[in-house]
């Protein structure tokens, strides 16, 4: 078997480990003896649905952002709604996943349009409280930064975040999961992520697979049987990445108390 993955951006939208996601994809399908071709996809470069199994995407900061959207709109933007729309996997993280909603508004308030793959929006917590980023105080006090922990479905999820935009579904739009343990989409609702088809939107930076082994199987499954029908893939040792994980876990639990609302003293 083989695996194509679209690697979106890799030299713009990746901060916090998101270039990682693309190794544990490869070292994971590597251990199974399933092949996988990384085609990076930079700005100019088109999306072929028919040839893509996996999207990934990474984090960036607003003027990132900025330098992508309207290439990810003009020229990737109907490829990768057919593609989403026909079952191909994704991952799109932070930034990505922002710009895979209706729209992102930034810091200073420019909205950026987005490809509306996920039925969701996103307002930079400075532009909804009118705060000026000129101290360092100030923009951390509108950023959710630190480790985050998700319940999704029997699992726990960690991550870490660092984001100011806060987003919100629309009603009906599914999360990824419910927050055990940081901000996730707006420190409000208590959600986490969204999910379309086999595309899922996160702020979960880390890099997130290899904290995460089940979410990185989930995909390479959903990538694979969309092409080769139901597949099973075989268990793989992940003591290191459990390791990691529950190291991850125990950070998260030191979190100042407004952050650990979910917690009580149970983790760590
Ligand atoms: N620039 C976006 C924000 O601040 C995304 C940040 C990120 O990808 N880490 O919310």
């Amino acid at each position: 078997m083989k695996l194509v993955l679209g690697y979106l951006y890799p030299s713009v939208m990746s901060q916090y480990g998101d270039c990682g996601n693309v190794m544990a994809i490869v070292q994971r399908c590597a251990w199974r003896g399933i092949d996988v071709e990384v085609d990076s996809l930079e700005v100019g470069d088109m999306v072929d649905p028919d040839r893509v199994d996996l999207l990934l995407v990474g984090g960036g900061a607003d003027s990132h952002q900025r330098l992508v959207y309207e290439d990810l709109l003009n020229v990737k933007g109907d490829a990768i709604r057919t593609a989403v729309a026909e079952g191909v996997a994704a991952f799109a993280v932070c930034a990505g996943y922002q710009l895979w909603g209706h729209f992102y508004k930034t810091a200073n308030g420019d909205e950026l349009p987005g490809l509306g793959v996920f039925d969701a929006h996103t307002i930079h917590r400075a532009a909804q409280t009118g705060t000026a980023l000129d101290t360092i105080a100030a923009a951390g006090s509108v950023r959710a930064v630190g480790n985050l922990v998700v319940r999704w479905g029997p699992h726990l999820l960690v991550g870490f975040e660092n984001h100011g935009g806060r987003t919100y579904l629309r009603d009906g739009s599914k999360p990824l999961g419910t927050i055990v343990q940081g901000g996730g989409n707006n420190s409000q609702d208590g959600q986490e992520g969204c999910v379309v088809g086999n595309a899922i939107g996160t702020y979960m930076h880390g890099p997130a697979f290899s904290k995460n082994p089940v979410l990185a199987d989930h995909l390479i499954k959903a990538a694979l049987s969309r092409r080769y029908g139901t597949v099973d893939l075989a268990p793989l040792d992940d003591g290191s990445e459990y390791v990691a994980h529950n190291r991850a876990l125990q950070q998260a639990a030191a979190r100042p108390r407004p952050w650990r609302r979910w917690l009580g003293d149970g983790v760590g």
